[in-house]
């Protein structure tokens, strides 16, 4: 191979490497409004509280600097709607009315821009802002019964013995289905703290959305719900006010779906600082602050390769007690792939292997169901709905007999039988997804509601969306050009 000819080739493909790489990564200059969000959510650890990050700004001591920090001076003092770019944030102060301000501190109506928790809740718009429907649930009391203790004291150990309480946060998800699927087949109750509208996902009590049933799931197959607030803030870093909101609109939502909420709460991020008087308020709202003793760090570790970490981190857990005398609260998220797909088996069969048995908080603070929860008689929810008469006339009502062979359909429904509540396309009673999803009879049990299609509003990894960091989207980038590259120079090494 001769290098004359070789090196004109070489820049050949040199350039268009470069040119490939610019088309698919405009600068800075060339991005509009929206920027990626800093956090990919949920990107900080409940066990290790953090604010949303901050912008670090440091002034060089340069002309340059010192005029940009004067030009940002001046338009500090302006509205923001004369901004031309739409700037906010506590520099830039507040978006126009109805416009979202996005983590990196601009203006704008997407989705990105309006997903909470990265939304800034008190420069414009946020999903948080909305409200669920139905009277709001401050009227209703809220004695402190029972033997657990309620706020301020923070609950992060179990007192049965030999008890597992595997608990779940930031749910539902796209996952929370197959982990309850993965729940059923080894008969282990667990406790989900719900969010009502993080993410993007829409709000929980949204019937178009998948989330209702899922939580009326969760509850018919014996597990505990409790709440993770509405949008996921961090509760010691907001006022009283949003504090309160953030735990009553979940509240509203809960009451759309099941009819009563929560009693008990594990505040985002872990932060519920004494100093803030979030402890205080929890337990002015009747809330027992559950914490935990084992974290399992999924969220650092979503990734198969990654995941035999938090593995490794709850079999060490667990080894060192005695299930004789030891309890235990886990803390992990079905938001992510691995937990549901992989983590949660393992911890099923680790707790079983050693002698211990899974249970919900409740059980394993040995409160009674009956404490779990606070009634809202007032609003009928969705329910209710579904019996409203349609107005093609009256359904022919067609007796059901609980099914006592498993199969379901005509005169027999699976609600009520030991079965499963769903009733699938073949007509045979289960709780997976397979019975409660595609084709699901509807009139002989319980079905959930299919999931949209509509990517990163409920699947914070969807492939393609800007749910990841920029970074990893680098990376891909980098990764397609230098493979370009490769193959070109390849060819070229054959062809010479
Ligand atoms: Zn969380």
């Amino acid at each position: 191979m001769r290098l004359d000819r070789f090196l004109p080739l070489v820049l050949l493909i040199g350039i268009t490497h470069c040119f490939f790489f610019e088309v698919v990564n405009p600068s800075p200059a060339g991005i509009a409004l929206e920027q990626p969000e800093a956090s990919t959510w949920p990107v900080q650890p409940e066990s290790a509280p953090q604010g949303q990050s901050e912008a670090v700004s440091t002034i060089e001591e340069s002309a340059t600097a010192v005029l940009e920090a004067q030009i940002e001076n001046i338009q500090a003092r302006h509205d923001v709607t004369q901004n031309l770019d739409y700037k906010c944030g506590p520099k830039w102060g507040k978006c126009p009315m109805g416009t979202c301000c996005s983590s990196s501190g601009y203006c704008g109506t997407s989705k990105l821009h309006c997903r909470s928790p990265d939304c800034l809740i008190d420069f414009g718009t946020c999903d948080a802002h909305r409200v669920p429907k139905g009277p709001p649930t401050s009227e209703i009391l809220r004695p402190h019964i029972g033997q657990v203790p309620y706020g301020p004291q923070e609950i992060r150990s179990c007192t049965v013995p030999g008890t597992v309480a595997l608990t779940f946060d930031d749910g539902p998800t796209r996952y929370t289905g197959e982990l309850l699927d993965l729940l059923d087949k080894y008969e282990a109750p667990a406790t989900f703290f719900i969010t009502g509208v993080n993410n993007g996902k829409g709000q929980i009590d949204d019937l178009s959305l998948p989330w209702a049933p899922l939580i009326e799931r969760m509850l018919l197959s014996g597990h505990q719900i409790a709440s993770h607030t509405w949008s996921h803030e961090d509760l010691s870093k907001i006022s009283p006010t949003q504090r309160r909101e953030q735990m009553e609109k979940n509240e509203g939502a809960l009451r759309n779906i099941i009819g009563s909420f929560p009693t008990y709460m594990r505040p985002p991020y872990s932060s519920c600082l004494a100093d803030s008087g979030c402890r205080e308020a929890m337990g002015d709202m009747g809330y027992h602050i559950i914490l935990y003793d084992i974290d399992t760090d999924d969220w650092k570790n979503d990734n198969p390769s990654l995941i035999q970490r938090s593995k490794d981190l709850f079999d060490h857990a667990l080894s060192s007690g005695n299930p004789a005398t030891k309890s235990w609260i886990v803390i992990g998220h079905d938001a992510h792939e691995q937990t549901v797909h992989n983590l949660t088996e393992h911890m099923l069969r680790t707790i079983s292997r050693l002698g211990y048995r899974p249970v919900t908080i409740g059980d394993c603070l040995q409160d009674p169901r009956d404490n779990w929860y606070r009634i809202d008689n007032r609003w009928p929810g969705h329910k209710n709905k579904k019996n409203t008469p349609n107005k093609k006339g009256p359904k022919k009502v067609v007796p059901q007999q609980v099914s006592v062979d498993g199969t379901c359909g005509a005169n027999y429904t699976c609600l009520g039988s030991r079965f499963g509540l769903c009733c699938s396309s073949v007509h045979l009673c289960g709780n997976s997804t397979l019975h409660c999803g595609v084709g699901c009879l509807r009139d002989s049990g319980y079905c959930t509601v299919e999931a949209p299609s509509n990517g990163d509003a409920w699947d914070p990894k969807s492939p393609g969306r800007s749910g990841k960091s920029e970074g990893e989207s680098e990376f891909r980038t980098v990764g397609t050009a230098a493979a370009t590259s490769l193959f070109l120079a390849l060819v070229v090494a054959v062809w010479m």
